[in-house]
């Protein structure tokens, strides 16, 4: 051996012992048993869909069999599925710091669970218009270059619907946001941004920025969706007006799951979000000509609830009753850290490229990674067993869901990347055919 491959060696070897000894002292290693996870799978894709709990499993099979199948229309009252947004809103509450006492005091509920993200944005974004357009002063809305691209359109869609006379776009790059709402000042409506970046899980000063927008006059909206069910967020502490997220990554709910809305209690009274549907009515049951909206949380729902989804993530959200949303986060960064000394050990990993901020505390629970073929890296992976994903134009993207993965886990993952790359299997053709989800 050279000199150099026997310090890789050893390298290897000190990583290994050190993925034994951190998954004995992982205080939360015990929920991994709450997931039905594949054998020969190393799953580092949670930030985009969640893997399947037990729970969740379980409770598919019931709603449908016996809730659908048997009890059919009765199961409205008797399962309680028209308190599904209400009750699955409760459950997410404390995860994001919202405050609530939904069998106490139904009226303190500041979160529900209905629709997507998408659907959920147009009805904040309208919402925060018709709270703070300062009779038509205020008509800009600042948001990042970088956003999700769904996060954006839907501010599209609103300008091209309502004119940019009175909703107007205005994109910056992630660091100049402050100093945008300094310049933009009394003609800010809201700042809308998602809270962990989606590519390199970079993570905006949400405190900050909150306070800086509210000292202009200006609304939040923030989209948790890399945030719910793996970081603190605290929205109430930190005065947030509005804010969605997602239920089918971190928060485990399955394809397709339900999203949620954070609206602050404060704002209830005198907001307007324009898809008025009857599951929004203050009284749904009396089939009224005139659309009365719920004087609380409920005024964010249009239509029937999906209640096969939501009871299912109902059910996955079971994961998070006995553990602290702070454990979760410290378990987190330790994985997220663990990953990124690896690779930097590695002589064969020299052709990845670190593409997310260097501390644990910036980023979220993702590391992204940028290479010429990085698309046909993450096939190769996928091949092996290593679930990670691609996104455009050349990243490769690892998520850490502190729920179910290993330090063990990550050793592997680590030691799978270094044969793909050692051995150049990316280079195969089958490797480099573009499927339509990436
Ligand atoms: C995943 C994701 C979404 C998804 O939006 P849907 O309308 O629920 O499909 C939105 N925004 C961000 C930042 C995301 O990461």
């Amino acid at each position: 051996m050279s000199e150099n491959s026997k310090s890789q060696h050893a390298s290897t070897q000190s990583h290994a012992a050190s993925a034994i000894a951190r998954d004995q002292q992982d205080a939360i290693a015990h929920l991994r048993d709450h997931y039905e996870l594949p054998e020969d799978t190393i799953y580092l894709d949670g930030n985009s869909l969640g893997a399947l709990p037990k729970a969740a499993k379980k409770r598919a099979l019931e709603v449908v069999e016996t809730q659908w199948g048997k009890d059919l229309i009765t199961s409205w009252n008797k399962h309680a599925w028209i308190d599904l947004p209400m009750n699955v809103g409760d459950r997410i509450a404390p995860l994001i710091g919202a405050k609530q006492d939904v069998k106490n005091d139904p009226a303190s509920a500041q979160v529900i669970c209905c629709d997507s993200i998408s659907v959920n944005l147009f009805k904040l974004l309208c919402a925060a218009l018709s709270l703070n357009s300062d009779d038509g002063k205020r008509t800009k809305i600042l948001s990042q270059c970088d956003n999700f691209p769904t996060d954006l359109y839907t501010v599209e869609g609103l300008q091209a619907l309502i004119g940019s006379g009175k909703c107007e776009l205005v994109l910056c790059e992630e660091e100049e946001i402050e100093q945008k709402i300094e310049e933009l000042g009394d003609s800010l409506i809201t700042v809308m941004l998602t809270h962990v970046n989606f590519r390199s899980g970079y993570i905006h000063n949400l405190p900050k920025i909150t306070e800086l927008a509210h000292q202009h006059g200006a609304l939040v909206i923030w989209d948790l969706a890399h945030s719910a069910g793996v970081l603190p967020v605290n929205v109430d502490e930190h005065k947030v007006d509005f804010a969605v997220g997602c239920g089918y990554k971190y928060l485990n709910g399955g394809p397709g799951a339900p999203a949620f809305v954070y609206a602050a209690k404060r704002h209830h009274a005198k907001l307007q979000q324009p898809l008025s549907g009857w599951m929004g009515h203050a009284k749904p049951f009396d089939f009224a000509v005139e659309y009365q909206a719920d004087s609380g949380i409920k005024q964010f729902l249009s239509g029937t609830p999906s209640v096969i989804s939501m009871s299912v993530l109902d059910a996955a959200l079971s994961v998070f009753d006995d553990v602290s949303i702070q454990q979760v986060r410290d378990k987190s960064m330790a994985l997220t850290s663990f990953f990124q000394q690896a690779v930097e050990d590695a002589d064969d990993l020299k052709g990845l490229k670190f593409a997310s901020p260097a501390l644990p505390e910036q980023r979220g629970s993702q590391l992204a990674y940028t290479h010429d073929k990085a698309y046909a890296l993450c096939q190769a992976l996928i091949s092996k067993g290593i679930v990670a994903d691609f996104r455009a134009p050349d990243i490769i993207r690892f998520g850490f869901s502190p729920t179910y993965l290993s330090f063990q886990d990550i050793f592997q993952s680590i030691e799978t990347l270094k044969q793909v790359m050692r051995d150049k299997t990316y280079e195969l053709p089958e490797f480099n055919r573009k499927q339509a989800v990436t």
